[in-house]
Order: structure tokens, then C-alpha cells, then sequence
């Protein structure tokens, strides 16, 4: 799932390609994906795009009057076309959800989403606080208002665990699973520690470290093509994603819990003092 980093490089390469050129035609190919029907999609069409921007983990084009707002999900992502084919899309069993053909020079951007799992979604609104998942974002890791003292004011009293109040958009806006298990492991925190059980260190050395691993990987991506930034997403990720390969920090196995629909990595030495968290399935996988 594209996250901060990933979607902060796809709005800083989409607002370069497309500040100052009108869009000629927006194609909604799968019609589920479209989430609001006023103004409609064709609103779009003939008005010049301002700019291209992040709110969380969602991508907000403005233009003309309105702004369309893309929620990428678990598999969406958004290809951007030197040429687009002259032939309009079909509806049919592919990844293509919605494209956009901009005027000269020509080009555009197909939104994609594989899988079998929907959850794409699509915006057309005058005011991107229109859109709920917008409206209910906490504070921005990259923000400025982002300070150690905000921090420890969100984790006060907090009874969840730290993995879980970390990927909560409504607390901190646009960390998901996979940077959520690398901030931690600079941090070299449990994911299962009470988030109100964090020493003034502890919530210094989170929020540093929080602003280090999206800084490093928004950097990372900076520039990047676009079909690039997935690969570098995976290559530059020290734990999540990586069962069973060596720590890069202190060579210990990298061990997983799982869960209904996800799993979380983490490192025991780094992170639990040695010993591995519980994990449902993988006991079962051993008895
Ligand atoms: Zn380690």
C-alpha cells in the first residue's frame, strides 16, 4: 500500500507534469471506484489543474473549481502516459479504474488497482474536506506543528498498543503498516507497547525517529519515475516485508505476528529484548 513517502512523490511528480495543463477527458472505467457524483466527474473536463498535493495518504488534484481526490488503498496506483491510446477504455475485468487525458502536450495518467480486493476510491469535491477519510486526519508527521510536546499530548492516556495508534490516520496522518514497522524499529520499540506507558525518552526518541523514516524515504523517492518508487519502497525497508532475512542492525532474524489480514515485522533483538512476541499462527505452524 502506497504510504507517505510514496504518495508524497507521486503528488510532487503529478503536480510538475500537470500545474498549468487542462485536462481534455476523465474516463471512470470502474464506476464502483467513484465515490461522490456532485459535481460530477465531467466537471473536470476543460479546467486547468493548479496543483497536485498530499493529505495523508491521499492525493488531491485542483482543478479549476473542484478537486479530485484519489485514496490509492492496499493496491492501487496511478501510471502516468507519455501517449495515451486513441481507442476510450472499456469496462472489463482489468486493473484500469479512471483515466485522465490532459491537452498539449498530450499525455495523461491511468489509475490502477489490482486484485480482487476494491478499494479504490475517487473523489470529484468542491472542498477536499468534503471527503470523510480527509476531514477526520490527524496531524502530519512532516508538519511542522509536528513537535515532541504534540506527540506525548496524543499518546497521553492512550490505551492502545504503539503499532496500532502509529497507523491510525485520525492521530498521525499517512503512516500504514510498513512504515509504522520501520519506525519502530529505529526506534527499537515493541509494537505492542502501551502507547500511555512511553517515557519522555521514549516519545523523544519515537518522534525523531518517526520524522527520520519518512524523511529518508521521502528523499529516497524524490525524483524517481513513478514506476520506480514501489521498488525503492521495498528496497529501502530494513524489517517490514523481510520474514526470516538477517537484521540489517544487529543480524537477528527478522520474525512476524499475524493477523486476520496483515502482519506486522519486527527484529527481537532490536525491539523485545530478545525474546519473540506471540504470534497465533505461527505456535499453530509449530506444534
Ligand atoms: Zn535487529
Amino acid at each position: 500500500m502506497p504510504e507517505l513517502p510514496e504518495v508524497e512523490a507521486l503528488a510532487a511528480f503529478l503536480d510538475e507534469r500537470l500545474s498549468g495543463h487542462a485536462v481534455v477527458a476523465a474516463t471512470p472505467v470502474a464506476i464502483q471506484a467513484l465515490k461522490t457524483y456532485d459535481p460530477p466527474l465531467s466537471a473536470l473536463v476543460g479546467a486547468e489543474v493548479a496543483g497536485v498535493r498530499r493529505h495523508g495518504k491521499f492525493l488531491d488534484f485542483s482543478v479549476g473549481d473542484v478537486h479530485l481526490v484519489i485514496h490509492l488503498a492496499r493496491a492501487g496506483w496511478i501510471r502516468w502516459r507519455e501517449e495515451l491510446p486513441v481507442e476510450p477504455p472499456r469496462p472489463g475485468k482489468g486493473p484500469l479504474a479512471l483515466r485522465v487525458r490532459m491537452g498539449d502536450p498530450g499525455g495523461g495518467f491511468d489509475v490502477t488497482e489490482a486484485g480482487t480486493k476494491k478499494g479504490l476510491a475517487v473523489y470529484v469535491v468542491r472542498d477536499p474536506a468534503e471527503v470523510p477519510g480527509i476531514a477526520r486526519l490527524g496531524i502530519d508527521p512532516l508538519s511542522e506543528d509536528f513537535t515532541v510536546e504534540e506527540l506525548g499530548r496524543l499518546l497521553e492516556g492512550e490505551r492502545r498498543q504503539i503499532k496500532g495508534v502509529l497507523r491510525d490516520q485520525s492521530v498521525l496522518a499517512g503512516i500504514g503498516n510498513a512504515y509504522s514497522d520501520e519506525i519502530l524499529h529505529a526506534a527499537k520499540m515493541s509494537p505492542f507497547k502501551l502507547a500511555a506507558k512511553l517515557t519522555p525518552t521514549e516519545v523523544e526518541e519515537l518522534h525523531r525517529d518517526t520524522i527520520a523514516t519518512l524523511t529518508d524515504a521521502v528523499e529516497r523517492s524524490r525524483g524517481l519515475p513513478m514506476k520506480d518508487l514501489k521498488s525503492e519502497k521495498k528496497s529501502g525497508l530494513r524489517v517490514h516485508g523481510r520474514t526470516g532475512e538477517k537484521c540489517p542492525v544487529c543480524g537477528d532474524t527478522v520474525r512476524e505476528v499475524s493477523f486476520a489480514d496483515s502482519s506486522l515485522q519486527y527484529c527481537p533483538t532490536c525491539q523485545t529484548g530478545g525474546k519473540p512476541l506471540a504470534d497465533r499462527r505461527m505456535s499453530r505452524l509449530l506444534k
